[in-house]
């Protein structure tokens, strides 16, 4: 069973980063509006995360705990429908198994929270705490079990990237959670829920808040919405393209080139589109290679709306044409 957790941890938790984004994962999925994540040492040392979803009692943190012990499969019919971000239930044995792990956490019906502590898949305590509703998991020495997976790690300022832009890039499809991050005890993001996806984009890419809205579906099951810089505002190497495929920030360099062709002539010459794309596709869709053939439903749909992404069509906020 340990083992089956080291080797499910070779494939769930690649780096730091990797752990963030479970975690964040989780923490949506039980409802928080509020994320906060703490980072000592590129997330060798310590990675806390602080959410006020709805929690887990004593008995959901064994569960959790166990390999498969997703709560969020019922039935062999959810398998099919499954909209929470984790249905594996492999992530938190997986991490657990490679780290000095804890976690506290209290639900809303209850007085006192509970906590575990495990070091590398081992419990080591676990007793009733004072905290708020909300979960707190704390994964210390990540890989201090694993010396070689240890080596394998970047420079802390490479891992802190990586955490950086998974933090980032959740910030932007959960658009409405507050987002902090702390790195050595310094505050690096922190993005209130009260702003909105431009005020997000603006200050993730440190740009001015002026972008063109774009929004269009040409059969309802397919959908391209995004925010895209300003033409004039797009300086080389300055900002980028982020590309989301069903809420989930693709890395794909042929997609993110293929939407950027699409944009040709909307763009100035020599410059990078930069900005938000979000394409909407059916989940039994959402495959590269599906993604990939069906490019040309993305160009047509870029082209159209270069048909109206001209300076002064700019919209307004929150108003979409018709
Ligand atoms: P999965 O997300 O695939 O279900 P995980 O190992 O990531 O598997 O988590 C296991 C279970 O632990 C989840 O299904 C959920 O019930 C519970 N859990 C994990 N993190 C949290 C959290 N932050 N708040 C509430 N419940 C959580
Ligand atoms: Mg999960």
């Amino acid at each position: 069973e340990q083992l089956a957790n080291q080797i499910a941890a070779g494939e769930v938790v690649e780096r730091p980063a990797s752990v963030v984004k479970e975690l964040i994962e989780n923490s949506l999925d039980a409802g928080a509006d509020r994320i906060e994540v703490e980072i000592v040492g590129g997330g060798t040392k310590l990675i806390r995360i602080i959410d006020n979803g709805e929690g887990m009692d004593g008995d959901d943190i064994f569960l959790c705990l166990e390999r498969h012990g997703t709560s969020k499969i019922r039935n062999q019919e959810d398998l099919g429908a499954i909209s929470t971000l984790g249905f594996r239930g492999e992530a938190l044995p997986s991490i657990g198994s490679v780290s000095q792990l804890s976690i506290s956490s209290r639900t809303y019906n209850s007085e006192l929270g509970y906590r575990v502590e495990l070091r590398y898949g081992t419990l080591v305590k676990s007793h009733e705490t004072g905290c708020a509703v909300g979960t707190i998991i704390e994964i210390r020495n990540l890989f201090g079990n694993v010396p070689a997976r240890r080596k394998f790690l970047r420079t802390t300022r490479t891992e802190l990237g990586h955490i950086d832009e998974v933090i980032k890039n959740y910030s932007l499809v959960a658009s409405d959670v507050s987002f902090v991050l702390r790195v050595d005890g310094r505050e690096t993001i922190n993005l209130s829920g009260s702003f909105n996806l431009i005020q997000r984009l603006a200050k993730i890419m440190h740009q001015p808040e002026e972008f063109f809205p774009i929004d269009f579906s040409t059969d309802g099951e397919h959908r391209v919405t995004g925010l895209l810089l300003a033409p004039e505002k797009v300086s080389p190497g300055s900002a980028r393209l982020r590309v989301f495929v069903n809420g989930r920030a693709v890395k794909d360099r042929m997609i993110v080139h293929a939407v950027a062709e699409g944009m040709r002539g909307f763009l100035m010459k020599g410059k990078n589109p930069a900005g938000l794309i979000l394409l909407e596709v059916p989940p039994e869709e959402m495959t590269l290679t599906f993604i990939r053939q069906n490019m040309k439903f993305v160009f047509a749909g870029l082209r159209r709306c270069t048909d109206w992404c001209k300076p002064g069509f700019l919209l307004p906020l929150g108003q979409s044409r018709a």
